[in-house]
């Protein structure tokens, strides 16, 4: 049976009662370093959220120094690489003969098919409206006056802020496109994460939310709007009072700040972060970090220019070192740690 657990956007989905001891049986491998809990299978990169009893895995030497520099507790790594290695003492890892991503993945279909990842229980809360031509799993947590259009599909371990609006035939929590050669054939890697929205969220029609790969939640914060036709894929963090326009891409892990405004048909390379305030205009292709406030477009895109919070483009700010918004009166001033930015001026 799977187990249920009651949401917790912290903690996400950790792994039920298994050390690495554990995992080292399903794959073959050999436990160096002291047994321990393993809660959450987890890329080295992708470190976000404070979880702990983490399993990663390790492809080179140049990978093991991140590792050892990382608060990831657990590894798998192959004999090759840790051969040239010593082990701190405040790490253990999981020895294999060879190819440590895929006895990493390997491992994560076994827990799956063993029941160790658990479900969201579900939850309803008071005055939803929801269209009986729409589907809602069991392990759906909605919150109250949620509104879900015709044609909907909602799946597990979703949760659904109050007063978020779902129009017809979007789909929320679907598995991601993760494709992987495992047990000798390329299949889609099982997601066993969630996804988060709102409250106050508005998804538009035929617009799609896939859920987290493995442990955690793709999440869309308060009050941002997805209009139609856009595809939010597995890991992406949304932040609060976004507008994301008609057609517009977000890949994988991609984070978004608060008050981001991505124009029509934009596109974005999976990890990349985009500032708060931030604003790309029509088709543009996001392939690096955009600072806050950046104004972006292009194939690449590219700094443009600066824009306010209020989305007034600011008076030709790339040159000056302060400027104000003409709308709103907003100050800002230009710093230069990592690059040109402009922030919020905070002295007179
Ligand atoms: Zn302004």
């Amino acid at each position: 049976m799977t187990p249920l657990i009651e949401f917790d956007f912290a903690k996400g989905f950790p792994l039920q009662d298994v050390a690495l001891q554990d995992v080292a049986k399903l794959i073959g491998g050999k436990v160096a370093g002291m047994d321990r809990p393993v809660q959450y299978l987890a890329l080295l990169k992708g470190g976000r959220g404070a979880t702990k009893n983490r399993l990663s895995y390790v492809e080179s030497p140049a990978y093991w120094k991140v590792f050892c520099a990382s608060d990831t507790e657990s590894a798998i790594v192959s004999q090759a690489v840790l051969a040239n290695q010593s082990l701190p003492a405040d790490k253990s890892v999981i020895v294999v003969a060879d190819n440590p991503a895929l006895a990493f993945f390997e491992a994560h279909e076994r827990l799956y098919q063993n029941d160790r990842y658990p479900r969201l229980r579900g939850d309803r809360g008071a005055a939803c409206v929801i269209h009986p031509r729409a589907f809602v799993d069991d392990g759906v947590v909605l919150g109250e006056r949620v509104r879900i259009d015709a044609n909907v599909t909602i799946y597990p371990n979703t949760v659904i802020g109050d007063d978020t609006w779902l129009k017809a035939g979007c789909v929320i929590g679907g598995p991601g496109f993760e494709r992987k050669r495992l047990f000798g054939r390329l299949r889609t890697v099982t997601h066993v994460g969630g996804v988060a929205l709102g409250p106050f969220v508005e998804i538009g029609s035929s617009s799609v939310v896939d859920c987290h790969l493995i442990g955690r939640f793709t999440s869309v914060g308060a009050n941002t709007r997805v209009d139609n036709l856009v595809h939010v894929a597995h890991g992406a963090v949304i932040g609060e009072e976004c507008s994301i326009v008609a057609g517009s891409e977000i890949s994988g892990s991609v984070i978004l700040g608060n008050g981001v405004w991505l124009g029509p048909h934009t596109c974005s390379n999976h990890e990349v972060t985009i500032g708060d305030h931030a604003f790309a205009g029509t088709g543009s292709v996001i392939t690096g970090d955009v600072p806050s406030h950046a104004l972006v477009y292009g194939n690449p895109a590219k700094v443009r220019g600066w824009v306010c919070a209020c989305r007034t483009k600011l008076a030709d700010g790339g040159n000056l070192s302060r400027v104000t918004c003409t709308k709103c009166g907003t100050r800002y001033e230009r710093t230069e740690s990592g690059g040109i930015r402009f922030e919020k001026a905070t002295a007179a």
